[in-house]
């Protein structure tokens, strides 16, 4: 399975911004954002290099794949999905990424990070209403039991995860936990505002429309 493979403390610092790619330590003032925050490279220290038009734009859709870690091609299938649908492209879009099955294990704090949420995913660590589902693209249904196979709810990893997922900000509306049963709801589909990242997604719409 292809995936990313460049340093994700390179990303953030590509970025500008923390993208939460290492669970608890970007929450910690050893975050590379907090302690160097300029473009990684031989004359990253130097300056940001301006960004307009056509650069702003590419640099936002960077942005979202890579917070929700998810590579070139799959993201141009999911705005073109987002495209075809009723409503607003750029919403559309962004509400199919954060409906994605390693995206609520992660929301839900079974996982501090999107791409450890992933692994528990493919390695087969994931119920949902009862049934394993490994595949982390997989899309979440109002009314859904998102839950973890009987031996993986007594890793300590996980554990400490979801132990730590009011420093990370807690849980979104639009799902529901049972801490200590290990389980979540899908309470309502997610809605615009439920998504607090920095994220411009008409900007992605312009890129994508040109
Ligand atoms: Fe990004 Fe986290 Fe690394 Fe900070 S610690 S730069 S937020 S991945």
């Amino acid at each position: 399975m292809a995936r990313y493979r460049e340093a994700k403390c390179r990303l953030c610092r590509r970025e500008g911004m923390k993208l939460f790619l290492k669970g608890d330590r970007c929450f910690r003032d050893t975050c590379a954002v907090e302690k160097r925050n300029f473009p990684p490279g031989q004359h990253g220290r130097d300056h940001r290099p301006k960004t307009v038009g056509y650069g702003i734009q590419l640099r936002e859709k960077q942005k979202v794949k890579r917070i929700y870690r998810v590579l070139e091609n799959q993201f141009a299938n999911y705005f073109e999905k987002a495209d075809k649908r009723k409503g607003i492209t750029g919403e559309n879009l962004l509400l199919s990424l954060e409906r994605r099955i390693d995206n609520v294990i992660y929301r839900l704090g079974f996982a501090p990070s999107r791409d450890q949420a992933r692994q528990l995913v493919t390695h087969g660590h994931v119920l949902v209403n009862g049934k394993k589902v490994n595949i982390a693209s997989a899309e979440v249904k109002a009314g859904d039991a998102v839950t973890l196979r009987e031996k993986t709810k007594k890793n300590p990893q996980v554990l400490d995860s979801v132990a730590s997922i009011s420093g990370r900000g807690g849980v979104p509306a639009w799902l529901g936990l049972d801490a200590e049963g290990l389980k979540g709801t899908v309470v309502a589909l997610p809605k615009r505002d439920d998504i607090q990242m920095p994220i411009d997604e008409q900007l992605i719409v312009e890129l994508y429309s040109k």
